[in-house]
């Protein structure tokens, strides 16, 4: 099947470009680039591309029928103007749980043991340790915001790894959780007692802004907060005014509300317009990387496999694993 393959960096084309019909575009999906797509069959988006229902039509209209998704997350779609249109939309539900789990911990320690300042300071031959000081991760307690694939295995590490306390919020147990002493809770209760929260849930209108200024206020003084999921999950405006007010000890986020218009391009030669952003990236205690946990060799296979699997399924007319509302039950999620 012909795809038209949007918002390729070269890792997309060095882990996708097996198939021998797949065409690559540098220019993201959105409203002005969708032409494109015209007489693909199928088209493949990342986490900023735009597929809203203006997309979607035109994508119907220029005879695409299918979207895979290369990634989990699908915020960025407009799943009912899809199927409207007779739009299947796939997506890669598990690439690397651990891609992102690891990177997590990565963050969470790099935060708090502020290893980003001391690599600054040992390049400028300053070896002074003022000023450094961290605490402990043993025994800390980290509440966990979503506990499917990605954040089981955090609680796990943290739990079993360093010896946390963990406290887990999710409307789903995962199994086998509980055994290990992690306690469910609800959100206001575990950031009331944790001195970490890590979100792992995805954006959906629920979730949005679930770190607000009252969720903020309510959580124990000097919470370090750690994102790796979708970054609408935070109201950065209050998170900045937390930090101000030292309510908020530490920020170490992956993701980010406005990413779209930054993330994944090389922007060293121009003036970041994003005041927010700017203002974070101002604090000694903020960490923000541009949406790299996904990014590992096991994880860019992974994700080129399903998703050219997902295709040649559709192609094939065989059932697809992996379409967006029609996955199959996961197995139990005991010890990933
Ligand atoms: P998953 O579907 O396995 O797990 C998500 C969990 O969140 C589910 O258990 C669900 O019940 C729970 N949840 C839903 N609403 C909730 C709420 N209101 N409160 C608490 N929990 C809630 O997804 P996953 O594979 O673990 O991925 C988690 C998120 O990580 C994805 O949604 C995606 O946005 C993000 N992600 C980021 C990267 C990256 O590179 N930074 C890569 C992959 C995924």
């Amino acid at each position: 099947m012909r795809v038209a393959v949007f918002g390729t960096k070269s890792y997309d084309r060095r882990f996708l470009e097996a198939a021998n019909e797949t065409f690559f575009f540098e220019a993201r999906l959105d409203d002005t680039t969708v032409a494109l797509a015209e007489g693909f069959p199928a088209i493949c988006v990342f986490v900023n591309d735009l597929v809203d229902k203006t997309v979607i039509l035109r994508l119907a209209q220029g005879g695409t029928r299918y979207v895979a998704l290369r990634c989990a997350g699908y915020n960025n779609v407009d799943l009912k103007a899809a199927e409207e249109a007779g739009i299947t939309v796939v997506r890669v539900p598990a690439y690397s749980p651990h891609a992102v789990a690891e990177f997590t911990i990565g963050l969470m320690l790099a935060l708090d043991r502020q290893i980003h300042r001391a690599w600054a300071r040992v390049r400028e031959n300053n070896f002074a340790l003022d000023g450094l000081i961290g605490r402990n991760l043993h025994e800390r307690t980290v509440a966990v915001i979503g506990t499917g694939e990605i954040g089981a295995l955090v609680a796990r590490s943290l739990r079993l790894g360093f010896g946390c306390t963990v406290l887990a919020s999710d409307p789903v147990l995962h199994e086998g959780l509980e055994d290990i002493g992690i306690r469910y809770m609800p959100v206001g209760e575990a950031l009331a007692c944790a001195d970490i929260v890590t979100l792992h849930c995805p954006l959906t209108p629920d979730t949005r802004h679930i770190i607000d200024a009252a969720a903020l206020a309510s959580a124990r003084d000097g919470l370090m907060v750690v994102n790796t999921s979708r970054g609408a999950l935070i109201d950065t405006a209050a998170l900045v005014e937390a930090l101000k007010s030292r309510k908020v000890r530490g920020v170490a986020l992956d993701v980010y509300e406005q990413e779209a218009d930054l993330f994944f391009e090389d922007l060293s030669n121009e003036i970041v317009q994003d005041d927010l952003f700017q203002r974070l990236l101002t604090f000694p205690n903020v960490i923000v990387t541009g949406h790299q946990a996904f990014l590992t060799e096991e994880a860019l296979s992974a994700i080129a496999t399903t998703t050219l699997e997902s295709l040649a399924d559709a192609e094939a007319g065989r059932p697809l694993l992996h379409q967006i509302g029609r996955e199959r039950l996961r197995p139990s999620k005991t010890s990933e």
